[in-house]
């Protein structure tokens, strides 16, 4: 089912995705319906992700009439589209305001995973990342990253269907705590999309008092943490913005603190840089760091892009990290590298818009 989408209108109609659960009961007990036609609403759009009021046939002509004249259904707007040689396919969308967001979609034997950004741009320039480059040009609204999920399962041929959802797209969703926990609530909620919290990952560069938060709130997502540096010295080359704030020891005390749900682990993801950080020392202290939590590792060959300040280690290297990790009795995997060809591999993303405006700084 691929949704025809409302052009939004110039008077001010309601969007009804940017509603909450609550929003959406309060609005309709405005237009004097019973309040149980919020949920038939929230089925339309999240479960049927319908775009159109006539599409409601549970609802009389009347009704849809009312909701027509009151409100709208919006959603992403497509503007490229683009497939790597590996089945990779990159997303480009315009939002209400013209700025724009990418979406990676990473098709995997029987899984399909879908990257979603959270900001336009990223405050923390990472030295790895290109986002970090474009700077913050502002945060995602809840329903805009909820929707790159929507629009995607729409698009998915019928024989397929997304499995996994990971927040790693453009910014540090910790970083729009507000905005990310309420798409966290809509994507996980059992009356509005209902996608199993094991099911959705967020990944985040070590934000500890937001990581705190994100454990007490009981929303029970996997927690991914992108940490690429066993000194402070090596991550303080590597992501300068937040390990000044946030320096290894308190990152990893926070790790140890975060309350998992029986039989999940953290996430630690890795990125291997050229004779920064691939060394048998990094993978040594890897091991004595990551001690007593339980967790897996991600090692990330560095996907290297045009003016990029690192290099990528070679297979050997790569490998032999790896095999110091496993001798440790840590699970450690090689994540293998996607999309490199349309710049959709990790830390690859920007858009084409910012692309055109900013150099590449190293
Ligand atoms: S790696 Fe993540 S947190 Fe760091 S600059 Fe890139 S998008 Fe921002």
């Amino acid at each position: 089912m691929h949704p025809i989408c409302v052009t939004l209108p110039t008077m001010a109609k309601v969007d009804l995705k940017q509603l909450s659960f609550k929003e959406l009961d309060a609005f309709v007990l405005k237009l004097g319906w019973k309040k149980y036609r919020a949920q038939q609403l929230r089925d339309w759009i999240y479960r049927k992700r319908v775009s159109r009021f006539d599409a409601m046939t549970n609802l009389s002509k009347p009704d849809r009439d009312l909701l027509e004249s009151r409100a709208v259904i919006g959603c992403l707007d497509l503007m490229r589209h683009q497939r790597s040689e590996d089945g990779t396919q990159k997303f480009l969308f315009r939002l209400s305001d013209g700025q724009a967001i990418e979406s990676v979609l990473i098709p995997d034997e029987d899984r399909h995973t879908l990257c979603i950004s959270t900001q336009v741009g990223c405050t923390l320039d990472c030295r790895f990342c290109l986002t970090g480059t474009m700077g913050l040009i502002r945060n995602l609204k809840a329903h805009e990253i909820v929707d790159q999920v929507l629009w995607m399962q729409n698009r998915m041929e019928p024989d397929q269907h997304l499995t996994n959802v990971v927040l790693m797209g453009m910014g540090e969703p910790l970083a729009n705590y507000r905005e990310v926990t309420e798409a966290l609530t809509r994507l996980t909620h059992p009356k509005m999309v209902g996608w199993p919290p094991r099911r959705i990952t967020l990944s985040t560069s070590g934000l500890v008092p937001q990581i705190k938060k994100l454990g007490e709130s009981g929303l029970n997502v996997n927690l991914a943490v992108s940490l690429n540096a066993t000194t402070d010295a090596v991550r303080n080359r590597v992501m300068p913005k937040v390990n000044k704030h946030y320096p290894l020891e308190s990152l990893l005390s926070a790790c140890r603190d975060y309350p998992l749900p029986p039989r999940r682990r953290i996430f630690f993801e890795y990125v291997l840089l050229k004779g920064v950080n691939d060394t048998e020392a990094d993978a040594c202290r890897l091991l004595r760091l990551l001690k007593g939590i339980p967790c897996k590792v991600n090692l990330i060959p560095f996907n290297d892009y045009p003016g990029a300040p690192f290099g990528r280690p070679d297979d050997e290297t790569v490998l032999e990290f790896q095999k110091i990790l496993i001798e440790g009795h840590l699970t450690a995997f090689i994540r293998k590298s996607r999309g490199r060809d349309i710049l959709a591999a990790c830390g690859q993303l920007r858009t084409e818009a910012a692309a055109n405006r900013l150099p590449v700084s190293s």
